[in-house]
């Protein structure tokens, strides 16, 4: 299969350290040291996908799944000794470029304590450092193939020529509307958007139990289960920068987790007063919740943001993460006796 990567007209060029390209990312997978690199999957396209993980792996648990655990009267049993653990995982959707450097610049910290422009990150190493990481820089590389570097300095009008998925009739399937297929009717498609993997699947909706159809979806909850996940972060991008969570299957207290978390990034980004975002949509976040009982949320950098550098979106990917660590370094993310509703 060949992919060839697109352009933005008028994108202003990357720093050399923005390196989201499939052959960079890969490369920086298989360079670490201190993490521990895994193939989780494969894409149609052939890509493997990578997850990074640092940190102590937790004990081994006993062989059960989160459903089981809810109906016993030990829920903790699923996840309950050892360092809290994160997962994230950016780069689902190919063109969403900020969160997939944010992921591989963390990588970066976690192996020298310097960011990828070379600055030191003492504080956020530290933070990390109280937790197991599963990071997963970029799902979709089959997207991310064909997307560009990245947004900064095009127009509204590029990123949706981009996206969308053009089919031979003429027809433009642009968002929300692209919603209305799963996968893209690729008999149809004259050229497939930069959303989906090359089997057109958007990954983000590969959620139904019983009939996940792509390798990417697996892989992410086959690892959540294996890691016994205590949050799940899902980066994207879009307009203005802000976490949401949907409504449609959450449990209660995980929406309350996902509310202290945003205020206190909002607090960080100085956004007063905090708002709180909540979609209705039912996406993969959803089945990690079901598989694995940990709060799951997604993060949505802000493309649009006046004077938006690359500098500031990677500081923005980096604020989040701040906000997440020092949430979970002074609370359980996820109570699993009170998930289960054993506990008030
Ligand atoms: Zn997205």
């Amino acid at each position: 299969m060949e992919f060839v990567r697109r352009e933005y007209a008028g994108a202003l060029p990357r720093p050399d350290w923005w390196l989201v390209r499939p052959d960079e990312i890969i490369a920086q997978c298989e360079n670490v040291k201190k993490g521990k690199a895994e193939i989780v999957a494969y894409t149609p396209g052939g890509f493997p996908v990578y997850a990074v993980t640092y940190g102590e792996e937790r004990p081994a648990a006993r062989v059960i799944n989160w459903p089981s655990a809810t109906g016993s009267p030990r829920p903790e049993l699923y996840a309950q000794s050892g360092k809290q653990c994160l997962m994230i995982v950016a780069g689902i959707h190919g063109e969403e470029a900020e969160g997939v450097i944010s992921v591989l610049d963390l990588m970066h910290i976690m192996e020298t304590g310097n960011d990828l422009r070379g600055f030191p990150q003492p504080e956020l190493l530290a933070l990390a450092e109280n937790f197991r990481l599963v990071l997963m820089p970029c799902v979709n590389m089959d997207g991310r193939a064909i997307s560009p570097d990245c947004y900064l300095g095009t127009s509204e009008e590029e990123f949706r020529r981009v996206v969308s998925t053009l089919l031979k009739d003429g027809t433009e399937l642009r968002y929300p509307a692209l919603k209305e297929y799963f996968p893209m009717p690729m008999d149809q498609v004259k050229e497939l958007g930069t959303y989906y993997n090359s089997e057109g699947y958007n990954i983000m909706h590969d959620a139904a139990p019983g009939n996940l159809r792509t390798e990417e979806a697996k892989g992410i909850l086959k690892k959540a289960h294996q890691e016994r996940i205590d949050f799940f972060l899902n980066m994207h991008s879009d307009g203005c920068e802000h976490f949401s969570i949907s409504d449609s299957f959450h449990f209660p207290v995980n929406q309350e987790t996902y509310r202290a978390v945003n205020d206190l990034w909002m607090k960080i980004r100085k956004h007063d007063p905090p708002r709180v975002y909540v979609s209705h949509q039912t996406d993969i976040n959803c089945a990690v919740e079901l598989a694995t009982g940990a709060p799951a949320v997604t993060y949505e950098h802000g493309l649009k943001a006046e004077g938006a550098t690359h500098d500031s979106l990677l500081e923005e990917g980096l604020s989040v993460f701040e906000a997440l660590f020092r949430y979970g370094k002074d609370h359980i993310l996820a109570d699993r006796r009170k998930i289960a509703g054993k506990e008030k």
